[in-house]
């Protein structure tokens, strides 16, 4: 069936020049182009720059410079805390302008685009307060009165940042925001395929009024600028969110030049369901709206996506008839649509990727309860998009291959325990470590399961939600480093231990 609608006021975009380095926009050095796609209907509705290693080579020297020489390293706390508190400001007044971007480029509902820009802005408040609020250094005692000892924080350098595409503006925001805050300049390189907010957002950033050189992005594929950027000799910090396999190769490239890293990589993330948590009708109603939430948000394209339920024995038969009728009436279609409760994959390719894990689960013995195939196309939903339906699969193992490995689509498979320690055991059993829910009525038994949860984020009675003053981060192979909280910060930052002798006199260790 044909599309029935354009979708909305299409947002104004700055064609081909999307590279920004020492604070010019212009085209790639090769005049090279790429096509972003609107995963709703497959149709290409932006075009961008098609950067590679000379655009990377020129942002890094343009960062480099504005580190080196530039006043922003040296601009007091205070007034880099404003200029975060300014972009916050911006990211609200243009926040459907904004929401809307990241909608067509991901493929997410509008709300959710919306409900990301306000994740954005927060995280832009949240380092602006924490750098606000700091004293300016550590006063160690020495243990002599003839010595004044501090440890002081400084900015690294010049930061790369590599993002992915499913939430593009929030996770640049979590590197770009305390990059900023610890006088940092930086060059970002967003995913080729969902690139325009970030883009967007440099232009607040010189509104709000940082200086030239400080904020650069090149746009551009992950194999030549991203792999640039990691082995750059100029590059300070490598900042990486993405897969496995990617991240793997940024910390190779980056090992030579003993760069500092951090890796956000992903997650195969238990969702584990306690009996009792289900013993009244409201909490079982909880339990199962929340299983769905935790799996099919962003057509699960979510790292810290619960795509394992790990649900007790007992009850697992009318737990998983119930999410399997919900599943299946979850509304999918454009995300400017009215009534639209989840998007396209963000691209063909995932969704192939999405087929061929289903694919095999099915030949490993799961049983397919809902979803496991495309939708009719609809007036809401072209037959050109990338969608998918929610799919749960039953019966499923710890050895097949759709437990083990990310899907990164809609795709939730069950398992069942009898016991605590078999649960835990489970929810353990992964390479990952990035975020596990557990449901239980029972206090004592929520906080003995959270303990023994060797992921990132635990979630008691709940799934998803995130503080940006919370650290966020992975166990095991989910990635190296934190992200948000005072950790967050201090990543993008050097400790320098300043010993002065107040009253220098010779040691005599030598008898010269
Ligand atoms: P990806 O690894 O394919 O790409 C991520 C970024 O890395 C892109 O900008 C890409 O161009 C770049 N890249 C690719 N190869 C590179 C290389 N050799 N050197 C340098 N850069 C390279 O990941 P994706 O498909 O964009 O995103 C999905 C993945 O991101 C999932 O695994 C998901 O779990 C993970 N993720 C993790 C978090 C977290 O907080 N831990 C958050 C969001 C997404």
């Amino acid at each position: 069936m044909a599309d029935r609608t354009e979708p909305p006021h299409m947002p104004q975009l700055r064609e081909h020049r999307t590279i920004h380095s020492g604070g010019e926009w212009r085209e790639a050095v090769s005049g090279a182009t790429r096509e972003i796609i609107d995963p709703a209907d497959g149709r290409p509705f932006a075009v961008v720059a098609e950067g590679d290693e000379k655009d990377t080579d020129l942002a890094v020297a343009a960062a480099r410079a504005a580190f080196d020489e530039g006043a922003w390293p040296r601009t007091p706390a205070a007034e880099r805390a404003a200029l975060l508190y300014r972009v916050a400001d911006l990211l609200v007044r243009d926040r459907e302008r904004l929401g809307l971007l990241e909608s067509r480029d991901a493929g997410k509902t509008l709300e959710e685009g919306r409900v990301d820009i306000d994740c954005v802005a927060d995280a832009f408040r949240y380092f602006a307060g924490l750098v606000a609020a700091e004293s300016s250094g550590r006063v160690v005692d020495a243990g002599s009165a003839d010595v004044h000892s501090v440890v002081v924080h400084e900015p690294v350098g010049v930061c790369a940042l590599i993002t992915p595409w499913n939430y593009p503006l929030l996770q640049a925001s979590w590197k770009i925001a305390p990059a900023l805050a610890a006088g940092n300049s930086f060059v970002v390189k967003p995913s080729e395929i969902t690139p325009l907010t970030t883009v967007a957002l440099i232009d607040l950033l010189a509104e709000a009024g940082l200086p030239a050189g400080v904020a650069n992005i090149v746009t551009g594929p992950g194999h030549t600028v991203g792999a640039r950027l990691a082995e750059h000799p100029d590059v300070d910090l490598v900042s990486f969110t993405g897969g496995l396999v990617s991240g793997t190769k940024v910390a190779q490239a980056a090992a030579p030049t003993v760069k500092k890293v951090a890796l956000e990589l992903g997650g195969k993330n238990p969702n584990v369901v306690f009996a009792d948590a289900c013993a009244t009708d409201e909490g079982f109603d909880t339990a199962v709206d929340q299983a769905l939430n935790a799996a099919f948000i962003h057509s699960g394209q979510v790292c810290s996506a619960g795509s394992r339920l790990i649900v007790e024995e007992s009850v697992r038969d009318r737990f998983v008839d119930e999410l399997a009728r919900r599943a299946g009436k979850i509304r999918l279609g454009r995300g400017t649509e009215d009534g639209v409760e989840c998007g396209p994959l963000v691209s063909e390719q995932q969704r192939a990727k999405t087929e061929e894990y289903v694919a095999s689960a099915l030949a490993e013995g799961a049983v397919l309860r809902s979803g496991g195939r495309r939708p009719e196309p609809s007036p809401q939903r072209p037959g050109s998009g990338y969608f998918y339906e929610p799919t749960v699969l039953d019966r499923c193992h710890r050895e097949m291959r759709v437990v083990r490995e990310e899907v990164f689509g809609p795709v939730l498979t069950v398992e069942t325990f009898r016991t605590e320690d078999e649960a835990v055991a489970l929810a353990n059993d992964t390479e990952y470590g990035l975020a596990g829910g557990v449901w239980t009525a029972d206090a004592g038994r929520a906080r003995r399961v959270a303990s023994r949860l060797r992921h990132g984020t635990v979630w008691i009675n709940d799934f998803h939600p995130y503080l940006p003053q919370a650290e966020w981060g992975g166990f095991g192979k989910s990635g190296v480093g934190r992200e948000l909280g005072p950790a967050g910060l201090a990543e993008y930052r050097e400790a320098k231990h300043v010993y002065q002798n107040l009253a220098p006199k010779p040691v005599r260790w030598f008898a010269g």
